[in-house]
Order: structure tokens, then sequence, then C-alpha cells
């Protein structure tokens, strides 16, 4: 069965994704119009910066047909940016942000702080996977955190150590995945296959 997975390439690390999804056995595509949602079985939201993503969305008239197809049960996975707009409710966001939703979290945009911006450390991660890799290498910048997770939804990793510790960073609700950081960049496809194995589940 080939799958088609869908990268919405407004703004952020389309690319990355793109290359993720191609190493986890899936064909991937850019989405930036109807046509192309249209022929997607799932849908990444890329890292980058979600008040612009939003914007776009609207300019784009995507919004409303990628929350359709969020509602009716497309699969899908948001890292950092991609996590803020698939997120119920955000905090600190700007004036009229708004969110696709899907997800039953309460996210904060921006959490780690000013100095710590940017940071990299290791974490396990629930139920992606087997192999022999041990924990993932995650990547954060200028990340969200999840504040709240309500019933519907489940808590897949934590940071694990630093000021943060216990901070939750990957969320997952039926065929919707968030993560705070960006699996995309290490070269370590298995949050994607993961996501891959929800999109064939889905089907
Ligand atoms: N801070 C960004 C936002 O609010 C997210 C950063 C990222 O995706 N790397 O959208």
């Amino acid at each position: 069965m080939n799958l088609t997975v869908g990268v919405l390439a407004l703004q952020g690390d389309v690319r990355e994704h793109v290359a993720a999804l191609t190493s986890a056995g899936v064909r991937a595509v850019p989405v930036r119009r109807v046509s192309e949602l249209d022929g997607v079985d799932g849908l990444v939201l890329p890292g980058g910066e979600s008040t612009t993503i939003d914007k776009l969305l609207r300019a784009f008239e995507l919004f409303e047909p990628v929350r359709a197809r969020l509602r009716a049960g497309m699969p899908a996975y948001g890292s950092c940016a991609g996590m803020i707009l698939l997120a119920d409710r955000v905090l600190d966001a700007i004036d009229g942000q708004q969110t696709l939703g899907g997800v039953d979290i309460t996210v904060r945009r921006n959490a780690f702080g000013r100095q710590i911006d940017s940071f990299e450390t290791d974490l396990v991660v629930d139920g992606l996977p087997e192999d022999e890799r041990g924990p993932v290498h995650a990547v954060f910048i200028r990340a969200p955190w999840v504040e709240e997770v309500g019933p519907a939804a489940t808590v897949l990793a934590r940071v694990e150590n630093g000021a943060a510790a216990g901070r939750i960073v990957a969320v997952r609700q039926g065929s919707v995945l968030v993560t705070s950081f960006h699996p995309e960049v290490t070269g370590d496809d298995r949050v994607h296959r993961l996501f891959v194995g929800m999109v064939r589940g889905s089907r």
C-alpha cells in the first residue's frame, strides 16, 4: 500500500520533513493548495513560526480545508510551530493568532525562555518503533512546551534533565502526533516512522 504524506509548505523546514518522510518509506509531497491537500493520506505541519503559518494558511485559503480534514480524522504530525497549530489552546499567542486545533492540550509558545532559546537533550519517546538506537536526540529551537493535557491526549515524552525537567514535549491523540522538538533535523527518522505507522493504521 503506497501512502502519500503531505508537508504543509507555506513556511518553515519543509525540505527536512520531506527527507525524513522519504526515509520513513512514504511518498512525501509539499502542500500549498487545496488540490494538493486532497491527495494526501496524512499531513505534517513543520517547524517555523506559528504566527506566520497561521496567517499564510488563511491567505492561501487552506485554514478551513485543513481543519475540515483534521476533523474528518486525517492523521497529522506537528513539530514545534506545527505543535502550536495543532493545539486546542495556546498561551503567549500574539493578538488574533488562531490554531487549527485537534489535540486537547494547552501549549506555551517560546516556553523555554529567552536565555535558553535553543538546546539539545536526549529523551525517551514512548511508542517509537523498536530498534537499538536508544533515546532520541531532541533539538529544541524557540520551542513550546505542553502545559496541560486533556483526558483524550496521551503524553509520550518529557524533558528528563536540567531546568525544564518534567516538561511535556511529545503528545499523541488518536492519529495526531505533536512534538516540541525537531526530529526532522537530526537524521533520526524514528518519530517520522511512528507517524507513518499511525497513517498506515488509520487507512
Ligand atoms: N517560536 C515559534 C512559534 O511560536 C516556533 C519555533 C519553531 O518552530 N522552531 O511558532
